[in-house]
């Protein structure tokens, strides 16, 4: 069985202060749902790279996984701004976000770049959260399959098939990130299992154990529905992440 995977984007937001504080919170929440939790999923927080120290203190005795919003592909050397693996693995970081559409639009990542963060985080025994996405106009345009599967195959060009059950894949479409307007159910599920059937075309029956996670203004009123969906398994969560009641309710969709 695919574990469920829900995983907060914290972006450039919280002072490491305030993110112990959000974490004392979720954990109240959270912690005494544990048992229930790890029946069917996997719950995470990505705060920014300096939060990184704080957030793994915070965490410390939970079951919340704790996560990167990027890495670098490269091991060290000349490459200003960025992080290596090593360094992400030093905080005890377990997953790391790659190809985030504001990596994408906002800083340039290429698909080819993308993937090879992809790959150097498996390489690296984490788990990459491989974000995928349309914008409005291509969607628009009729063009949202074509370029979601572009990026699926140029994302997971450099994981090994045996590496695959290492790999989550967040569907966002960019329209829906930070907008308030979610895709519909429907929606989702038509770009999901396009993801799956790609997926089984690389990775054969791995595809069906790797969790596709859907991002684009989730919140406590739309997660049940979402999750719903077959091929809907976990969700990426940027602003209701930001707010512990909402992110624990999110994260304990089906549950509480
Ligand atoms: C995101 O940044 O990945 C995201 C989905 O943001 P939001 O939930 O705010 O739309």
């Amino acid at each position: 069985m695919r574990k469920k995977l829900f995983a907060a984007n914290w972006k450039m937001n919280l002072t490491p202060a305030e993110a112990r504080a959000l974490l004392a919170a979720i954990r109240a929440a959270l912690d005494p749902l544990a048992a229930k939790l790890a029946r069917d999923r996997e719950v995470m927080v990505a705060p920014a790279f300096p939060v990184l120290p704080a957030a793994a203190q915070a965490l410390a005795g939970s079951s919340l996984a704790l996560g990167a919003q990027n890495m670098h592909f490269e091991e060290k050397g000349a490459f200003t701004g960025e992080v290596s693996a090593a360094m992400l693995r030093a905080f005890g970081v377990s997953h790391v976000i790659v190809g985030h559409s504001e990596r994408r639009h906002l800083f340039l990542e290429s698909d080819e770049m993308v993937g090879k963060r992809a790959a150097a985080v498996v390489a690296a025994q984490m788990v990459p959260i491989l974000c995928v996405g349309e914008t409005a106009d291509e969607r628009d345009h009729g063009h949202t399959l074509a370029v979601v599967l572009r990026q699926l195959q140029a994302g997971l060009a450099g994981i090994p098939a045996e590496q695959a059950r290492r790999v989550v894949i967040a569907y966002e479409p960019v329209w829906a990130i930070g907008t308030g307007r979610t895709a519909t159910p429907e929606q989702a599920a038509i770009v999901h299992g396009a993801i799956r059937d790609a997926l089984r075309d690389r990775f054969a029956a791995a595809a069906d154990d790797l969790p596709i996670l859907y991002g684009g203004s989730v919140t406590p009123d739309n997660v049940d529905s979402l999750m719903a969906k077959p091929d809907i398994d976990g969700a990426l969560v940027g602003g209701a992440s930001l707010k512990a009641d909402s992110f624990a309710r999110i994260a304990a969709s089906g549950i509480a």
